[in-house]
């Protein structure tokens, strides 16, 4: 039997919005690795093996699949939304990358990211260019992070904000706000996501200087618009040009 892996991504929440090349490996699938809510997303059957973890032990998991794989084990790895945005497919190559790069059939299938859901909902805050910083400073010093929303503001690029706040440091996405307020100024839009495609869903746009941190959670992406991002009757968008 030959092993292989998929790295894949489960949309943000709704099923519909799983590929079906996606589908396909889960079907064809031997074992399921992730992050314990994502492999709750995946129905059992026979000759499936779910192998559900904590977070936070990304390279574990990616060893296990690795090994599992090099046994002839056929796993998938489930990321939710794309699995290389702020996901497993980079701690996948890390880990592969250590054991020096040995021959398992390896494949990366792409997903729907949260800010793409998160921005179809809204209009099109992201139709010109933009870019996305992950707000943890659980893998990099918060001065970085803090470094690369003021130049990303201040170079006029909208913006999606990953992993906003959380309970474990409620101050950083505060700060977040006030360096935004500063260099964007208070009538700039930004748009709250919350649970994007699941039942929960909650979509609000304000204006800077309405904005609040507690607005956004760890199920929440945030979407800030550039200078020429603006309201048209329920949508918000940005206008492909800029001068
Ligand atoms: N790989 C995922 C991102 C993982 S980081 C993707 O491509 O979407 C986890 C962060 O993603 C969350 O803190 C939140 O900012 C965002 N996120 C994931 N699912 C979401 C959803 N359904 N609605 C809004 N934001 C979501």
């Amino acid at each position: 039997m030959t092993g292989w892996i998929a790295v894949a991504g489960l949309s943000p929440g709704n099923e519909a919005l799983v590929t079906p090349e996606v589908r396909a490996a889960l079907d064809d699938a031997t074992d399921v690795v992730g992050y314990i809510p994502y492999v709750a997303r995946i129905a059992p059957r026979e000759g499936l093996t779910l192998h559900a973890s904590d977070n936070r032990v990304e390279l574990d998991r990616a060893n296990l699949a690795l090994s599992m794989a090099a046994g002839g084990r056929r796993v998938v790895i489930v990321s939710s939304g794309d699995p290389g945005v702020f996901a497993m497919a980079s701690a996948l190559f890390e880990a592969f990358e250590a054991l020096g790069a040995p021959a398992i059939d390896i494949r990366v299938l792409p997903g729907i990211t949260a800010m793409l859901a998160a921005a179809a909902r809204a209009g099109a805050p992201l139709g010109h260019d933009f870019c996305a910083i992950n707000l943890s400073d659980n893998l990099k010093p918060w001065a970085l992070v803090e470094r690369r929303i003021r130049l990303a503001a201040e170079a006029d690029f909208a913006m999606a904000f990953y992993n906003p706040r959380s309970a474990s440091r409620p101050h950083q996405f505060a700060r977040t706000l006030e360096v935004l307020l500063q260099v964007c100024g208070p009538e700039r839009l930004i748009t709250f996501a919350r649970a994007v495609t699941t039942p929960d869903e909650h979509i609000k746009t304000v204006t800077m200087a309405e904005a609040l941190p507690e607005m956004a959670d760890m199920r929440t992406v945030v979407l800030v618009g550039n200078s020429a991002t603006r309201r048209t009757g329920r949508w918000v968008y940005t206008p492909r040009r800029a001068d």
